[in-house]
């Protein structure tokens, strides 16, 4: 398993699975741009985000505020001759379709869209930083 993925909670990991064996049976080349994400990390994309807050990659979300500190979301891009391609409506379209039918929520569904993020169904924030709180 790549890095990025080592650290994500293993109810997540089932699903972020299921998506990235059907992308490599699909033959759908991709990156995964971030897993799980320390608060530290956080931190930094959130402050790198309110200096270039149009740039991809960077986060509005403050630390524990994202689905990727708690291991349950992945950042993922089409890779299109070996370069990573972010802003491509049609591969972004193709991803989410893997996506979903995975399982996963889709962020191109939120406002603002972030069309790279995948995180898990059925549980909210709240609770997951509820059960951090209890750790
Ligand atoms: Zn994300």
């Amino acid at each position: 398993m790549p890095d990025k993925l080592k650290l994500l909670d293993p109810e997540f990991v089932v699903y972020a699975k299921t998506m990235l064996d059907e992308l490599k049976t699909q033959d759908f080349k991709y990156h995964v741009e971030w897993g799980f994400r320390t608060k530290i990390e956080q931190a930094r994309l959130f402050s790198m985000g309110r200096i270039q807050e149009a740039a991809a990659g960077f986060t509005r979300n403050r630390p524990g505020e994202s689905f990727h500190n708690y291991g349950m979301a992945i950042d993922v891009h089409p890779v299109v001759g070996g370069r990573t391609r972010k802003g491509h409506p049609r591969l972004e379209s193709e991803l989410a379709a893997i996506g979903k039918k995975a399982g996963l929520v889709w962020g191109g569904d939120f406002t603002p869209p972030e069309p790279q993020h995948f995180q898990m169904p059925g549980v909210t924030l709240k609770q997951l930083q509820e059960k951090a709180k209890k750790k």
